[in-house]
């Protein structure tokens, strides 16, 4: 059961204290005896000390060594940094993985910097001029066509499918299912029947959708090139697209491609031009829809006895004007950027492992794996025979079988085009700007001046007055025992739910305004 709406008050919080219990899982009794020995050993407040600086990441990486800062005009010594310095011994640096399977705490770090990412490409901020929000832009969602039928929640509360034309099919199984599925099901996602699904189509598709989305663009700029009466050629001396896009895995094992797209005036060096005045954010939208049904793509049989495919997005993309400003729960109404960035940012941190070895795994989706891994080795086989280059095999299925563990999609997880906000790079710089600037105050007794500090941590020449001499080791990875690690995802989940604890008090605050 969920609940959700505005009205639900902050659940009381026993989450992050030091009187809170640790979410550790301790069913081994090896990792168990690693927790208490870590809990009880004379070291334990460097070693939680350690884990506190690196934020509780979860696999760190390990370097020895010394670094000393000079000012390059004077040669004075700023400062200097030791590993020695250190609890352990050792300098720790997040791993920085962005799946929040792999490291909760680098994951948070990383849905943190796509939401200020995607953000200030839909209101401005992190560099980007505000008046971006100005421009059309729609919220579009590329779905995949169905390759079977599979159990899912439907609107409005209605059965799963209460109508088909034969009752039973050609292996005696329903096609019919009257349940009217739950979140947590965990029929849903999965085939009606898993010999009628179309497992072969279902991977052919995932391993084109890269080159769907491709198309897509390109459709899409000829449709405005038409609309805007101008040859494609020039389209950039009028308007250009901008976008930022996520691929997140469904239920059914398919991946959906979600997108900010904006449109931009003329390309010009700093970008973020206006748009012309007359092209709204509805004809985008309308434009968006009518490029997304427009794709088509022949994908070449699989083995030499397969038949060539053509593919397409599903029937149901949606897209959507979004509204700066705009506040609303209203699921069909307009979306606000905030939401927006929250759901991409949230979408880029999940993958293919995430469904298949989380809790949503299912026969269906280990199915899909074992096929897409059965047609790689066939494919390996048929190469072999051919006596066919390896270099050749990017070109088609080649590759299949390095992907069959994410589904057979092989795209990025999270892109955008170069003019469409700040850059990750940048925001990870200018965090470790922000780290270097306050150790600089608490060395001088200077206090920081924040009002110009965005524009300095963001700007994009390094910082030449400074030079770092230094000279560093990879000392190893990852925590000693599985015990530790347990320990740091149990202190990396409790600074979560204080963030949210400290998010939630705040929006409640915001509403009693
Ligand atoms: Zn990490
Ligand atoms: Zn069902
Ligand atoms: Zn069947």
């Amino acid at each position: 059961m969920t609940t959700t709406g505005a009205a639900t008050p902050p659940r009381p919080f026993a989450g992050f204290g030091d009187e809170a219990e640790l979410d550790l899982d301790l069913a081994s009794p090896r990792v168990a005896a690693q927790v208490v020995k870590r809990l009880l050993s004379p070291d334990f407040e460097d070693w939680s000390t350690a884990v506190a600086r690196v934020g509780s990441c979860t696999n760190p990486i390990h370097l020895t060594g010394t670094s000393t800062r000079v000012d390059a005009g004077t040669g004075e010594v700023l400062s200097s940094y030791s590993s020695d310095s250190e609890p352990l011994g050792t300098t720790l640096i997040r791993c920085g993985n962005r799946r929040a399977d792999k490291c909760p705490s680098c994951s948070r770090v990383y849905a943190a910097d796509m939401f200020h990412l995607i953000r200030s490409g839909v209101a401005g901020g992190k560099g980007v001029p505000e008046r971006v929000g100005e421009n059309p832009l729609v919220f579009a969602t590329l779905t995949a066509p169905s390759f079977g039928h599979v159990h899912g929640k439907r609107d409005n509360g209605r059965a799963c499918r209460p109508h088909a034309k034969m009752s039973r099919c050609e292996h005696g199984r329903l096609t019919t299912c009257l349940a009217k599925h739950e979140d947590g099901d965990p029929l849903l996602g999965q085939p009606l029947c898993w010999e009628c699904y179309n497992y072969a189509s279902h991977i052919v598709w995932q391993w084109w959708a890269p080159e769907l989305w491709r198309r897509f663009t390109i459709a899409l700029k000829r449709l405005l090139a038409q609309r805007l009466d101008v040859r494609e050629a020039k389209l950039n001396d009028h308007v250009t697209v901008q976008y930022s896009k996520v691929a997140e895995y469904q239920r059914r094992g398919l991946i959906h491609f979600h997108a900010l797209i904006r449109l931009d005036g003329p390309k010009a060096d700093e970008g973020f031009a206006p748009a012309p005045g007359w092209l709204t954010a509805q004809h985008l939208a309308d434009l968006v829809q009518e490029a997304a049904r427009s794709v088509r793509f022949t994908a070449p049989p699989v083995l030499a006895d397969d038949v060539d495919r053509v593919l397409a997005f599903g029937a149901q993309a949606d897209s959507r004007p979004v509204k700066v400003g705009h506040r609303t729960d209203d699921p069909n109404g307009p979306l606000a950027p905030e939401q927006v960035a929250g759901y991409l940012a949230k979408y880029s941190t999940k993958s293919a492992t995430d469904t298949v070895d989380g809790e949503a795994s299912n026969s269906h989706l280990r199915r899909i794996q074992t096929v897409a891994g059965e047609f790689a080795t066939l494919v390996e086989d048929e190469w072999a025979a051919a006596g066919m280059p390896c270099e050749l095999k990017e070109l088609t299925y080649g590759l299949l079988g390095k992907w069959h563990t994410a589904l057979g999609f092989r795209g990025h997880f999270a892109t955008k085009s170069r003019r469409y906000s700040v850059t990750l790079g940048a925001l990870r710089r200018a965090r470790r700007r922000a780290q270097a600037l306050l150790a600089d105050a608490q060395r001088t007794g200077i206090p920081v001046d924040l009002t110009a500090m965005e524009a300095q941590l963001l700007a994009d020449d390094e910082d030449e007055t400074t030079l770092v001499i230094g000279s560093w080791a990879f000392a190893g990875i990852g925590w000693d025992t599985e015990g530790d690690v347990q320990l740091a995802r149990a202190a990396a989940a409790r600074a979560r739910e204080y963030a949210q604890h400290r998010a939630e008090i705040k929006r409640v605050a915001g509403q009693s305004n």
